[in-house]
């Protein structure tokens, strides 16, 4: 009983009844296409536990590991790649600890073109898709003339974002990537990910984004209810959405990320609900979801200003932020920072450096980048961007960071991660002085039950994490 009780800590997925179902399933129903890919995977992340012979019982197992031979033939008949391996349960923290060298190892590429401006968005990007190809000479240029940045260490990760990426053509990618080839090395990158709109994401494409580098996929679904993706001014609809996944499986993708937006007009929790049962059954990888902001300046703003849609009211934000913990929990997603999920052992590398604070490159209009000391930002327009490019120079500006301020992200992003803040590491960065300071005022919340020490990481508890923000901006240091 207790070996179980370890087990169900690490994850519910490793649960008894989750490992023998799989297994069932494979056996006995034989599902097809991205259900299969789904069991498979969920099963082969337990494959190379030790304790699965003593879950599911040795006879079992055996049938398990020949079941796998049996869907591995099935997978090559059918062209299928086979899956990255599963990074195991310590994975998330070995990761963490990879990044908490100084290395600099990410790499973001910023495509700045939207076909339409989605009215929740507050990104910097502009539909004047006609500089596209002068804009990626000038992107390419500027990696070319930050090439020292990195300072010679090789890039881990490359992470187009956006904007809308999927909005380029094959000739933009190879151009970019044959820069970044040629002036950082790819011998090292280990995670590409390409940001899509799912209504780009035809079988075509999808074979096109296939022959490129890229292994990753992350697409903005953000809800599966039509009339709110129209409200939105979403490109596509739910159906749209459903089939990016399987063309992106099909090509061979095997790691997808999925974004949801909760607490949107309207929201119900039945709706949600539905929203997340959709995304559940899809088997990405990998959930993100925010709840919707209303930033000043966007149509959505407006709208809600002059009261033509309603905000959700904070219980109701409450329970949607529950329900999306309970149900992706049940389903195996490990909740490994506030707003992402993802399956055993799948965890973004790209996401994992920059919230260890270890430096990136950010290259085009509204980029960031950071060194370790600084950081800086592309001027955020794209007209500018190109013009000062072309003249061989950057507009940007920067800010030194000091003690501080490190300290002070540090607890920004480390506090949301499942990890929490290391506070052996914040005590060798940030000296005593700061480290008490975190530990004062952690205190309280220490004693109210959401904060708890875990292997000497300050972390939320379930309690905590419905009011994250108010601890961390307590543990944050203001200067006076
Ligand atoms: S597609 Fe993405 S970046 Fe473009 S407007 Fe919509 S949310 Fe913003």
């Amino acid at each position: 009983m207790k070996k179980i009780d370890k087990i169900t800590t690490l994850g519910k997925m490793m649960l008894k009844d989750k490992i023998t179902s799989s297994w069932d399933k494979l056996l006995t129903e034989k599902p097809q296409g991205d259900l299969m890919v789904f069991y498979k995977k969920r099963l082969e992340h337990f494959w190379r536990l030790p304790d699965l012979e003593k879950i599911i019982g040795k006879e079992k197992a055996a049938s398990a590991y020949a079941a796998m031979e049996e869907v591995d033939v099935l997978f090559e008949d059918k062209g299928i790649k086979p899956l990255p391996p599963p990074l195991g349960q310590n994975a998330f923290k070995k990761l963490l600890r990879e990044a908490s060298s100084s290395r600099p190892i990410a790499a973001y590429i910023h495509i700045p073109f939207c076909k339409t401006r989605c009215i929740y968005c507050d990104f910097y990007s502009t539909t004047r898709s006609e500089l596209k190809s002068r804009y990626i000479h000038a992107l390419c240029k500027e990696l070319q003339m930050r090439k020292e940045y990195l300072r010679g260490e090789p890039v881990e990760t490359v992470y187009f974002g956006g904007g809308t990426p999927s909005q380029l053509a094959e000739e933009d990618f190879r151009e970019v990537f044959e820069t970044i080839r040629k002036y950082y090395g790819m011998e090292h990158c280990r995670e590409i990910t390409l940001e899509a709109n799912p209504d780009d994401l035809t079988e075509e494409y999808t074979a096109m984004l296939q022959q490129l580098p890229f292994n990753r996929i992350s697409m903005g679904i953000q809800t599966f209810d039509d009339a709110t993706l129209k409200l939105l001014n979403r490109r596509h609809d739910a159906e749209q959405a459903v089939k990016a996944v399987h063309h992106c499986r099909r090509a061979g993708f095997n790691n997808i990320s999925i974004d949801l937006i909760y607490g949107l007009p309207g929201e119900t929790d039945d709706r949600w609900k539905r929203d997340l049962q959709q995304a559940i059954s899809l088997g990405v990888e990998h959930i993100s979801a925010y709840h919707l902001t209303y930033e000043e300046g966007t149509r959505i703003y407006e709208l809600l200003q002059a009261h033509r849609i309603h905000e959700v009211d904070e219980e109701s934000s409450v329970r949607f932020f529950s329900t999306l913990m309970d149900t992706l929990d049940n389903a195996g997603y490990e909740h490994y920072e506030i707003s992402n999920f993802c399956r055993p052992g799948m965890y973004p590398r790209h996401n994992t450096s920059r919230w260890k604070g270890i430096p990136y490159l950010g290259c085009g209009p509204s980029a960031h980048s950071f060194n370790g000391d600084s950081r800086e930002w592309n001027i955020s327009s794209l007209e500018d961007y190109i013009h000062s490019i072309e003249n061989n120079c950057r507009r940007f500006e920067n800010e030194h960071l000091n003690r501080t301020t490190r300290y002070n992200e540090c607890i920004m992003t480390s506090i949301r991660t499942r990890c929490g803040v290391p506070m052996d590491i914040l005590q060798q960065k940030f000296r005593r002085e700061l480290w008490q300071y975190c530990m004062d005022m952690a205190l309280p919340h220490l004693n109210d039950g959401k904060l708890e020490i875990r292997d000497n990481h300050l972390c939320l508890t379930r309690k905590g994490i419905f009011v994250s923000d108010g601890i961390m901006s307590d543990l944050m240091f203001i200067e006076d």
